[in-house]
């Protein structure tokens, strides 16, 4: 039995997974800093026992990457303390989205719309100017200075006078300020004019709509009475290209049990269209989506199947010259791979919702993110902060804060704290809440769990063993350039 001896190194606190069995460098290691390594059964023994060879490159690695420190000879902590406030610094900034619900109303009838939507002539389920202008009050109370409008609905351009007002109060608003704005309307396309793309234009609003591939798919997940979803989809993006420019349109997909069988006519559908990103969401489990689950629903694993699949197809088109990213693996690459979070609410911890997003309802209710709104639409209204007339500081101070803190901080839940996959996960409670009735929930039976080692670890595994050409496609989806501008595969652990 190895005896741990005296060394001239000390060890720092470190995570380990077993990623696969039978490979030389089966084990990862992480740091709170987020660097990592790749070891063999050996090294993490010599690593526990302080019996590395410390005139090894082995061992610079581990000085390097903080996983072991020379007392008296270097103090570690004040650059593992900075990297750790680069990582989590988005915790100091406040809620940088503003989500502006400014109508309930649209043409569609998707069976998994997030949102209980309202029918196109419903009344009672728009902003009200009221609302509208303490909305953007909140906002401004807010420190970051970099802010980001979404508007979303329902169908948002049906209440495009209200989008006008909205940017009106922030503009005027902001030439005092002087706060970095950026606007998103989140819509179908379906309703764009020469007015909208005019207003787009003059103020920089870009567009985020939703494309879940080819024509039989798209309208088979998101009818319209007139059947032409997928048209007027395409119509909008075209317009939006020709009045803004080709970036100032993005789209994602939602993935319906059928999406699962057409992995490749999707991303050629995205390719055909002149995206290059697309995003593969998963279904959630909010609004009318849960109410549509056992019609709609598929298991994690099939999910995962189906992701995985598509991911290589996307290596295969980016190695033979076709940039496009996959916009998840994105977010996570650069957990990764960079001394920064990727901001994505979804993987922070602390949690992002309420501390990085705030939801202004059509009907003055203040929400801490998007899916908590969509319980209350489920009839889970214990997730409103407030109104919006309560100052920012009330709204933040509000009991439902505290419980989303309590189940925030993935480093400090069951089955995460001692998971090395914890530097680049998050906590994720409100999804936790809508599925297992629990903030905190069990990992061991939580479907963000399952999607997030499945595709953490398999990115590492890429990161160790692709060949070159994957290494650079991978650092490309990071940097969001394609691939002929990267020199050389860059940094691997
Ligand atoms: S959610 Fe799962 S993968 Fe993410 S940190 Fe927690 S235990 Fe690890």
């Amino acid at each position: 039995m190895l005896i741990a001896k005296e060394a001239s190194y000390r060890l720092l606190p470190f995570r380990f997974l077993r990623i696969d069995e039978h490979h030389s460098e089966s084990i990862l290691l992480t740091a709170d800093t987020g660097e990592y390594l790749f070891v063999s059964e050996k090294q993490l023994k010599d690593l526990a026992y302080k019996a590395v060879d410390t005139s090894s490159a082995h061992y610079k690695d581990l000085l390097a990457r903080h996983f072991v420190f020379e007392p008296n000879v270097h103090d570690p902590f004040p650059e593992m303390a900075a990297q750790f406030s680069s990582r989590k610094s988005f915790v100091l900034k406040g809620p940088a989205l503003h989500i502006f619900v400014v109508t309930l109303r649209c043409n569609h009838t998707c069976a998994y719309c997030q949102v209980s939507r309202a029918p196109l002539s419903g009344s009672g389920h728009d902003m009200s100017a009221e609302h509208a202008e303490l909305a953007v009050d909140r906002m401004f109370e807010a420190p970051s200075p970099v802010l980001t409008v979404e508007f979303q609905g329902g169908e948002p351009l049906l209440a495009f006078d209200r989008i006008r007002q909205i940017v009106g109060l922030v503009e005027a608003r902001n030439a005092v300020e002087q706060r970095s704005i950026q606007y998103v309307i989140t819509t179908t396309l379906h309703h764009l004019n020469v007015e909208i793309l005019d207003f787009a234009k003059q103020h920089n609003i870009q567009f985020s709509t939703s494309l879940d591939g080819p024509e039989f798919l798209h309208n088979a997940n998101r009818p319209t009475p007139t059947r032409d979803a997928y048209k007027r989809t395409i119509e909008g993006i075209e317009q939006v290209r020709a009045w803004l420019g080709h970036d100032a349109v993005s789209a994602l997909t939602t993935i319906t049990s059928k999406s699962l069988e057409h992995p490749h006519a999707i991303i050629d559908e995205y390719v055909a269209q002149g995206f290059t990103n697309i995003s593969l969401r998963p279904l959630s489990p909010y609004g009318f989506a849960k109410k549509s689950a056992k019609r709609l629903d598929y298991s994690m694993d099939e999910f995962i199947g189906f992701y995985l699949e598509a991911l290589s197809y996307l290596m295969n088109l980016n190695a033979q010259g076709t940039f496009i990213s996959e916009g998840y693996a994105s977010l996570l690459l650069t957990n990764i791979l960079t001394p920064f979070a990727s901001g994505y609410v979804d993987l922070r911890s602390p949690l992002g919702a309420g501390l990085g997003t705030l939801v202004y309802n059509y009907d003055g209710d203040v929400y801490p993110s998007d899916e908590s709104r969509m319980l209350l639409e489920m009839g889970e209204d214990g997730l409103k902060l407030g109104r919006v007339h309560q100052p920012l500081k009330e709204l933040l101070q509000s009991p439902v804060i505290d419980m989303l803190l309590s189940a925030g901080v993935a480093e400090a839940l069951p089955g995460c704290s001692d998971c090395a996959l914890v530097p680049y996960c998050g906590a994720d409670p409100i999804e936790h809440f809508a599925r297992q009735a629990d903030p905190i929930g069990h990992r061991a039976f939580s479907s963000f769990c399952q999607k997030n080692t499945a595709l953490l670890t398999h990115l590492f595994r890429l990161l160790r063993d692709g060949d070159s050409e994957t290494q650079k496609t991978l650092l490309s989806w990071l940097t969001r350039r394609s691939l002929s501008a990267l020199p050389s595969p860059g940094y691997r652990g």
